[in-house]
């Protein structure tokens, strides 16, 4: 197959969708191409003034953007390919990209701009299917941390707060006492297959989209191909017209008829099942017993950051790793795990981070409300060195919970039915 090559586009055939931390997405408006018709480019993004820092021969053969080879090697392994999005690489040009810059920088929003910037050194970006364009609507939604963590690995300090409050819960509290916008989204709601606790957390996402006027990351939601913002009046009317089924509908509506529908669609498919498994699964040790055991794994050098000894797994040891997790991961006892298998308890963190941090895509495969395809994407290979960083935060994170007077209950519905303690999850429902 011959790579396709952004050039065989202009510039102005792209319009910005929208971008994460990472990466940056523009969709393919121009004339019909066999290559670039129905697809999305996404490309890497790096911070102001690292671009001179980092060592990036633009001269040199580049290796194809990991995203590719992880979904194509270790993600396809472990999540059915129809609700994957197909990605291929394309060759990109540095011309070009500044051309892109130009033209696009301002539709992206003040704070990101101010932050960072398309990393116009790759010769080689990402292209996926679009699965905002060519559809009335689409929703995105980031569902996050979908299950409790086991007692077993917890210190005293903190087993009573993390096996009531979810991750999600203590992190929207923490962000809140820092200024940022709050949330009364709660995971646990999403994943629990009750249909009123899905309705009631896609209601709470809604009123986050709302009520931040769409900066959340939870919800974003696309009409005609583009981000709608609740203060657009024009992209609020289509929605409404599109969950209403064609019937006028008043805005205050807009929230049950949206709750209702996705959960519908949500409890018809298999996705979140699937992802908090692998999420809990991977994430078997909690990253304070995953640090315990780095901790006894590593001599002499117990005051180092968590991973910061340890190199990135290759492709090969990652295709490695997914044969383990398929097989012998189930009969270990991960209650006493071995120092012997440290390195494969790191990377199943890493792999955990990826479900913990992607995006459902959920779009009408007709113009009727009824029938819905699914879609996981953003899954992005993590590396060891956020691992430090990512304990360092859960103990913030935690002792900013103790503080507060909050006592927020988050009931893992799978947890509770394992342990049969049914009867335990109805009368805790009574103070939800
Ligand atoms: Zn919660």
């Amino acid at each position: 197959m011959t790579l396709a090559l952004i050039t065989e586009t202009k510039p102005e055939d792209w319009i910005y969708v929208s971008e994460g931390g990472a990466t940056i997405v523009f969709s393919y408006r121009g004339p019909h191409n066999v290559q670039f018709s129905d697809q999305v480019l996404r490309l890497r993004k790096v911070p102001h003034g690292s671009l001179n820092s980092m060592l990036l021969d633009t001269n040199t053969e580049q290796p194809d953007d990991p995203m590719t080879t992880f979904q194509e090697n270790i993600i396809s392994k472990l999540v059915p390919s129809e609700f994957l999005p197909s990605l291929v690489v394309v060759v990109l040009d540095e011309g070009w990209l500044r051309s892109l810059i130009v033209l696009r920088d301002g539709d992206r929003p003040a704070e990101r701009r101010q932050t960072d910037q398309i990393d116009i050194r790759r010769n080689k970006g990402v292209l996926a299917t679009d699965l905002i364009g060519g559809t009335p609507i689409a929703i995105e939604v980031k569902p996050k941390w979908g299950y409790l963590p086991t007692e077993c690995h917890l210190s005293p300090e903190t087993v009573a707060l993390k096996t009531t409050t979810c991750r999600f819960c203590m992190h929207t509290s923490f962000r809140m006492k820092q200024g940022d916008i709050g949330t009364t989204y709660c995971p646990l709601d999403l994943f629990s297959r009750d249909e009123m606790r899905v309705r009631k957390s896609l209601g709470a996402l809604w009123a986050g989209w709302y009520e931040s006027r769409g900066s959340l990351n939870n919800l974003r939601l696309f009409v005609e191909g583009r981000m709608a913002k609740p203060d657009d009046d024009h992209s609020v009317q289509l929605l409404a017209r599109f969950f209403a089924a064609g019937e006028s509908t008043d805005v205050q509506n807009l929230r049950e008829l949206f709750s209702s529908t996705l959960a519908q669609v949500l409890l018809d498919s298999p996705i979140l099942p699937l992802l908090s498994n692998l999420q809990r699964t991977l994430d078997i040790l909690d990253i304070e017993g995953l640090s315990r055991l780095y901790t006894q794994s590593s001599s002499g050098s117990s005051c180092d950051s968590l991973g910061s000894s340890i190199p990135d797994p290759s492709m090969e040891e990652w295709k490695d790793f997914v044969e383990v997790y398929q097989s012998d991961h189930h009969s270990w006892d991960h209650t006493v795990p071995s120092p012997g298998h440290l390195r494969y308890y790191l990377m199943a963190y890493l792999l955990s981070a990826t479900f913990k941090d992607c995006s459902i895509i959920i779009r009408p495969k007709s113009a009727y409300v009824g029938s819905f395809d699914a879609t996981i994407i953003d899954m992005d290979i993590k590396s060891m060195d956020r691992l430090g960083k990512w304990e360092r935060l859960d103990r913030k994170i935690v002792e900013h919970y103790k503080s507060s007077a909050s006592q927020r209950r988050c009931i893992d519905s799978q947890r509770v039915s394992q342990s049969g303690y049914t009867h335990r999850f109805e009368e805790l429902s009574k103070w939800r």
